[in-house]
């Protein structure tokens, strides 16, 4: 099999599960949209993909969306940024026509970014990352600390909050990554429910290759894939999602 059909394959499948997971939870399959997690993802392997009709890709790296921006540029797409980001590469991100910053998890972040789109005259769309684990994982903003985040946020006006994105935990027990997308769920409903000037929610971003039916059960409007389309990373996620490395 060649690598477009087996591309091809691959997202056909995804787009069933999600299809399948819609149609249980009583959703129509268009509330959910499949962003393509590319991180480690060659540029002709992307471009296969855009091929298959999938336009939406998210990077975690910086690097990554420098190194593929040439060759993925006559291609119309959306790239959205789905790892932690620096504060010394936003301007980086913000020159490579990211739509979408969806890991923004501090005031200090989001601080630097207004900082960086007043300079280049630009405004940018966001989801605020939550942590949903419970743990002491370093991002993500606490789920006690989410309202306050977000009131803060809104007051910095080229940046327009669009919803929650989490990650979830990493298990093979079903029930305990279904309760962290419940939370993201619930949060997303006590955020409206403050009615904040400018604030809208309406992306829940969650959801990956293991576990898509669940959160898309929970309520997810977007699912990132990665592994179920391109095949396995050489590196553990953790290694992804942490810039500093
Ligand atoms: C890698 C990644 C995904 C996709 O994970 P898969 O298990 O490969 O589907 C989703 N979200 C983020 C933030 C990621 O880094």
């Amino acid at each position: 099999m060649d690598r477009l059909t087996e591309i091809t394959n691959n997202i056909n499948k995804i787009l069933k599960r999600i299809d399948a997971a819609c149609i249980r939870s009583g959703r129509s399959a268009d509330e959910v949209k499949l962003l393509l997690a590319t991180k480690t993802v060659s540029a002709e392997n992307i471009k296969l993909a855009f091929d298959a009709g999938q336009l939406l890709i998210g990077e975690n790296k910086v690097q990554e969306i420098i190194q593929k921006y040439d060759s993925l540029s006559d291609i119309e797409h959306e790239t959205h940024f789905i790892g932690h980001l620096q504060s010394n590469k936003i301007k980086d991100v913000l020159r490579h026509n990211v739509s979408c910053i969806q890991s923004v998890d501090s005031l200090k972040l989001a601080t630097g970014l207004q900082n960086k789109l007043e300079l280049y005259d630009k405004d940018i769309d966001i989801l605020i990352q939550v942590n949903t684990t419970n743990e002491n994982t370093k991002f993500g903003v606490s789920p006690s600390e989410l309202v306050k985040l977000v009131k803060e946020v809104a007051l910095l006006d080229r940046i327009h909050i669009k919803g929650l994105m989490t990650i979830g935990l990493f298990s093979s027990d079903a029930a305990k990554v279904r309760s962290c997308y419940r939370l993201l769920k619930k949060l997303q409903l006590e955020v409206i429910d403050e009615n904040i000037d400018k604030v809208e929610m309406g992306i829940l971003s969650m959801g990956m290759s293991d576990h898509l039916e669940i959160a898309v059960e929970e309520g997810s409007t977007m699912v990132r894939v990665g592994t179920a389309i391109f095949g396995k990373r050489v590196y553990p996620d953790s290694y992804y999602w942490n810039e500093e490395k």
